[in-house]
């Protein structure tokens, strides 16, 4: 089967298993997204979602984590793995947020990315999440690892893979496809004993005897 049939087909079947498939960080406006987004790096959604509901009880605006004392909003994110670093930068992008984007987050990817703290993949995160803009595949530990398991990749580095997932996936489908494989990835084919048996991928999967 090519590459092209292949991830056709498993997005159908995902999308059947997962029809809550989209992200899992909870968030109410668009910098509460890039927030969670930026917290969620080398940590799980969950535990995000955990934390966020008091921080964004007592942040409440852009322009609050702007002025923020760095020190308390460190403190407030202390349960979270490399709190100084992002707390840092979630301050720095409020700034920027305020000063070149007239408080929004911004829409292109060239923009998003001059953030701090903001790479390519959060970047796609946040361009599908909030503006249905596909420019890009949000590669995580999970798109990586599930998109060389099923045979749609030969490669390992993120940028890679995403070039390849981008070249056998329809752009108005890339969103969709980085969500139903972290979804699969955390709930099935985990990367340490992954459950093949109650896989609905098993009998189109390369790697069902791994
Ligand atoms: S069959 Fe196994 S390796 Fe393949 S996608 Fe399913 S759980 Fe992952």
């Amino acid at each position: 089967m090519g590459r092209k049939k292949a991830v056709s087909g498993i997005m159908l079947r995902l999308r059947k298993e997962y029809p809550e498939f989209r992200t899992a960080l909870h968030y109410r406006s668009d910098f509460e997204l890039l927030v969670a987004a930026i917290l969620s790096a080398q940590s799980t959604d969950a535990h995000v979602n955990k934390v966020t509901p008091g921080l964004f009880g007592k942040y409440r605006s852009v322009k609050d984590y702007a002025d923020a004392p760095l020190e308390e909003l460190q403190k407030d994110l202390s349960s979270i793995n490399f709190y100084r670093t992002k707390a840092k930068n979630i301050q720095n992008s409020a700034r920027a947020v305020i000063e070149q984007f007239h408080s929004r987050v911004p829409k292109s990817m060239a923009e998003l990315t001059s953030l701090p703290g903001i790479a390519r993949k959060t970047a796609n995160v946040l361009l599908s999440g909030l503006y249905g803009i596909n420019e890009g595949i949000a590669v995580d530990t999970h798109v990586k690892r599930l998109a060389y398991r099923l045979g749609l990749t030969r490669e390992e580095d993120p940028v890679k893979v995403e070039a390849d997932l981008m070249s056998i996936t329809p752009r108005e489908e890339w969103g969709d496809l980085s969500h139903l494989l972290i979804f699969h990835g955390r709930k099935v084919c985990h990367a340490k004993k992954p459950e093949h048996s109650k896989c609905v991928l098993y009998d189109i999967c390369p790697s069902r005897d791994i």
